[in-house]
């Protein structure tokens, strides 16, 4: 048996043996993927509903928004923020509620 040929069998026998491995190996890359994409979605939505809380304390977006709350006006539409109640406590909502869905803590 010349040399070539026995280095070819011999990968290929690696591969055979291990094909449970390679098989795990393929089936995480798929479910991280996927778990990427949901991460990515929530994050996401997440930065959206609290891009408030996401800025930083010295931004000066933040002191701006901060402001606009006291004053009662929505950042977002600056309709005006009235005190709604659920079931987590008093907060204070925006009036166009349906459409504009800016809402925050009361402090
Ligand atoms: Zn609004």
């Amino acid at each position: 048996m010349d040399i070539q040929n026995l280095m070819l069998n011999s990968i290929y026998k690696a591969f055979i043996d291990n094909w449970k491995i390679w098989v795990a190996i393929i089936l995480l890359f798929i479910i991280g993927s996927i778990a990427q994409i949901f991460i990515y979605r929530f994050r996401r939505k997440a930065e959206k509903k609290l891009k408030f809380f996401y800025l930083s304390k010295t931004d000066p977006k933040r002191y701006e928004i901060e402001s606009k709350i006291d004053n009662n006006i929505c950042p977002e539409c600056g309709s005006e923020l009235v005190i709604r109640y659920d079931r987590f406590g008093r907060f204070k909502g925006c009036i166009n509620y349906p459409r504009c869905r800016f809402a925050t803590k009361i402090v």
